[in-house]
């Protein structure tokens, strides 16, 4: 009976043993959280009580009302739950489209990334500045993306809109040029001939976060 005893208490010990296992291996708590996280976009998705949704007919107070809200109530949660401190290897350009979730884009909820978002994925002078600066600071990978259904790309093949937003279109029409630009800036191209920076383009398929080939020449060719 003892010797029984002993056997079943050990079968009961090994998947105790098997999860406490997994638990403290870092790859299974970076998918389990992603998981998790995945789980709360997936709860909040589908509510529409109370959102910001246009049907609702909102007015501008009551917006800022409930952002303000609900901004107390997550800073209160990590004020009391503070979040590590991660030093960004990764910068990202993304168009400032609100279908485009940067957390689902690199499946990763930690801060290892410098995100730069502009209407268009415009690469403007003071973007490029900042993403020499991150370069400076330890950035070693820059991803400049596009993404489709862009409504800014739409704006410039509209020609009613191109006179209506003369900005933000002349700046898409530049893309190539801005690209070529930043990359004749001496500190960004010295860290890429020396091999301490990659830079690549991507086009984000907007409905799904993936990362697409971006047509087009490669940054890192001729450097
Ligand atoms: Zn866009």
């Amino acid at each position: 009976m003892t010797k029984k005893r002993g056997i079943l208490v050990g079968l009961l010990l090994i998947p105790v043993a098997l999860i406490v296992g997994l638990w403290a291996s870092p790859g299974f708590q970076f998918i389990t959280g992603g998981a998790l996280v995945n789980m709360g976009y997936r709860m909040q998705d589908h509510i529409h009580a109370f959102d910001l949704q246009h049907e609702h007919d909102l007015s501008p107070d009551e917006i800022w009302s409930e952002l303000q809200r609900q901004n107390e109530l997550s800073a209160s949660v990590r004020d009391a739950f503070p979040r590590s401190a991660e030093h960004p290897l990764v910068a990202l350009l993304v168009c400032m489209d609100a279908r485009i979730d940067t957390n689902e884009l690199v499946g990763d909820t930690r801060r290892y990334y410098y995100i730069v978002r502009t209407a268009g994925s415009a690469l403007a002078e003071p973007e490029q500045e900042m993403l020499e600066l991150a370069v400076i600071n330890g950035v070693k990978v820059i991803v400049l993306t596009s993404h489709s259904d862009c409504a800014a790309e739409g704006a410039a093949a509209d020609p009613e809109l191109r006179e209506r937003f003369p900005a933000v279109v002349s700046l898409v029409d530049q893309r190539e040029t801005r690209i070529r630009e930043f990359m004749a800036r001496p500190i960004i191209r010295e860290a890429l001939d020396s091999g301490r920076l990659r830079i690549e383009r991507a086009r984000i398929d907007t409905l799904t976060d993936r990362l697409e080939p971006e047509p087009g020449p490669t940054p890192n060719a001729g450097s």
